[in-house]
């Protein structure tokens, strides 16, 4: 993988950082324990992995592809990273991300965009466009992402690979430097099922130094994921979700999305429509909460604690070198971000736009939950659109954030979810996603239906 690294990462860009030391010497220790007949410390011991640089690990770079992190490195693991290095999983290195993980084709890192290895001139997806585009480059066969909005499941569905939103609360945020804290949650990529089930199984558990971390049992997806493989969907109830189809969608996804529910209807699954009417409200209920939040924790880059700092000549107050650093270190749609969650959260309006939003948010859930009463899983394209070409949205933030459309809600419910590939698209030859959602800590149930697709 690191030769494969050398031979094309030059132009997919996937990896901001290479740790070649670290990954040979923690594969040596797996091939010392095989040689002395001990036993691997997980199915996964030895597997290289890439992981999105929003992770902390010990001695490396964490840049979140900004600026303002720029050689900054970090004096502890975060808990997905000790986990994955105690399963023996070699890390190769770290991945490229839109800044601070605002985005939908990693455009917004300050280290260049990541290119779609299906075609080289398009987007890999955003915010975890390094870590599918390395899957899909075939640099890695693992990856680790992280998804507020999208950001596992949309890079998977453009790049034809697998990506897993847990529930929120399931894998551990500790060292996951944050966005939107209530809505951030870390899961597995892979280019198969059964692989994002594996490391599924890793990273995820109760871990007491995240005070929002679900004390409950992993749910059994490397068993779900086997059980789905017989491609056996008799009894399982799939709701198409009816908001998530029609205008808008490129023709190539609905028809894709069309013969994917045709053979889950020919594994035996029983398949019915569902309204979820609160569901289009998700993408600006979405674009008040995520900025607002990243607003308040964008504070703690103040030039003092971490990476850059700019204008610091002896004489300059401690706010000029804030104010100049974070001008400086920031990019353009981080700072929009600021502003829209700071003018979202200002007295006078935090009813009207922050509180509105939590309202809608409510709502969402309980289109969740009303689902869930008639149905095992919910079914939809994951994204609108097929892999667009770099440069095509940056002017139009708007048509940026319709990527998100059908992936929002399941973050603002707090529900699982996840893409898995569902064939090319008629009019473009590009990759499709199939996005299925299940109940809170059901995730079994999507990783049976996905498996059988796939
Ligand atoms: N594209 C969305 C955004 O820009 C989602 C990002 C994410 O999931 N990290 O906010």
């Amino acid at each position: 993988h690191l030769d494969r690294i050398t031979a094309v990462d030059k132009s997919v860009n996937a990896f901001l950082h290479v740790d070649t030391r670290g990954a040979l010497s923690a594969a040596r220790a797996v091939d010392e324990d095989v040689a002395a007949g001990r036993e691997p410390a997980s199915p996964l011991a030895g597997v290289p992995l890439a992981l999105k640089d929003v992770f902390t690990m010990s001695g490396l770079p964490t840049t979140c592809g900004s600026k303002i992190l720029e050689n900054w490195i970090p004096p502890y693991d975060a808990t997905v990273t000790r986990k994955l290095l105690e399963a023996g999983i070699v890390i190769l290195g770290k991945t490229n991300m839109d800044e601070f993980a605002m985005g939908s084709s990693t455009e917004n890192s300050a280290f260049g965009p990541s290119h779609n290895p299906w075609d080289l001139d398009r987007i890999p997806g955003g915010s975890g466009g390094g870590s599918s585009a390395s899957l899909a480059a075939f640099e890695a066969p693992l990856a680790i992402g992280t998804d507020t909005g999208g950001s596992i499941r949309q890079p998977a569905s453009v790049t034809g690979t697998v990506g897993v939103k847990p529930t929120y609360g399931g894998v551990s945020r500790y060292g996951l430097v944050a966005f939107s804290s209530s809505l951030d949650q870390g899961g597995p990529c892979a280019r198969t099922v059964l692989d994002a089930a594996l490391l599924h199984e890793v990273i995820a558990g109760y871990d007491q130094l995240d005070s929002t971390s679900i004390n409950a049992p992993v749910p059994p997806v490397v068993k779900a994921a086997r059980e789905g493989a017989n491609g056996d969907l008799s009894g399982v109830r799939v709701g198409v979700v009816r908001e998530f189809q029609g205008d808008g969608y490129q023709a190539g996804v609905t028809t894709a999305f069309e013969q994917a529910v045709e053979v889950l209807k020919g594994m035996g699954a029983e398949v019915v429509e569902v309204s979820c009417p609160h569901f289009t409200y998700g993408l600006p209920a979405y674009y008040l909460i995520a900025p607002s939040e990243a607003s308040s924790n964008l504070a703690r880059f103040d030039a003092m604690r971490y990476g850059l700092r700019v204008g610091d000549d002896g004489e300059a107050s401690a706010e000029q070198v804030m104010a100049l650093t974070r001008e400086a270190g920031f990019g353009p749609e981080v700072k929009r971000r600021i502003m829209i969650g700071t003018y979202a959260l200002s007295s006078g309006y935090y009813d009207a736009y922050y509180g509105q939003a939590q309202k809608v948010r409510t709502l969402i859930s309980r289109d969740f939950e009303n689902a869930f009463e008639q149905v095992d899983v919910l079914v939809s394209p994951t994204t609108p659109t097929t892999a667009f070409r770099i440069g095509e949205r940056v002017d139009d933030p708007m048509a940026m954030y319709l990527a998100d459309l059908c992936t929002i809600p399941a973050n603002l419910a707090g529900t699982p979810a996840m893409s898995v590939p569902a064939g090319l698209a008629a009019d473009d030859g590009l990759p499709v996603g199939l996005q299925v959602m299940a109940p809170a800590l059901q995730e079994e149930r999507m990783y049976k239906v996905a498996a059988a697709y796939e």
